[in-house]
């Protein structure tokens, strides 16, 4: 899952890629004071290597709820999709916000898959996003 050992100037990369958020949810360390952790994309467990390509920083919350899943069931055609991959597609792409910033909409199935298999939206994150709205430090620029 993460937090094995990453060299250096793979950390140095991801830094400079992932700018302290999650590629996921886009939650900043600067706004939960928690580091990120680095998740591997493709799990080490199913041979994922520990290069640039298969890494990513991601929130602790989105890299629990992606514990080893590489795919999940899009709910609208009940069909076994892959979950985003933040090195080969762009969050843009498969994700925006709601109105109220507070909510991240899947935009394909690859994106509504992804929002539910990470719950992305539970209610303790959305809680959280709606004071960071309120103060102006959510959603993150892209
Ligand atoms: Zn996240």
């Amino acid at each position: 899952m993460s937090q094995k050992y990453i060299p250096a100037d793979l950390r140095e990369q991801l830094l400079a890629a992932d700018d302290r958020r999650c590629v996921y949810c886009q939650t900043t360390e600067a706004n939960t004071g928690q580091p990120m952790t680095v998740d591997h994309i493709v799990p080490k467990a199913q041979d994922g290597p520990t290069q640039f390509d298969n890494l990513c920083f991601a929130c602790r919350r989105c890299n629990e709820f992606k514990g080893s899943a590489t795919v999940a069931r899009e709910p609208l055609t009940n069909e076994i999709v892959p979950l985003f991959h933040p090195r080969s597609q762009k969050w843009n792409d498969h994700f925006d916000w709601d109105a109220s910033g507070t909510h991240v909409i899947g935009l394909t199935a690859i994106g509504r898959a992804t929002v539910i298999a990470l719950n992305m939206n539970n209610a303790v994150i959305v809680d959280a996003r709606r004071r960071w709205v309120s103060m102006g430090w959510h959603p993150p620029e892209l």
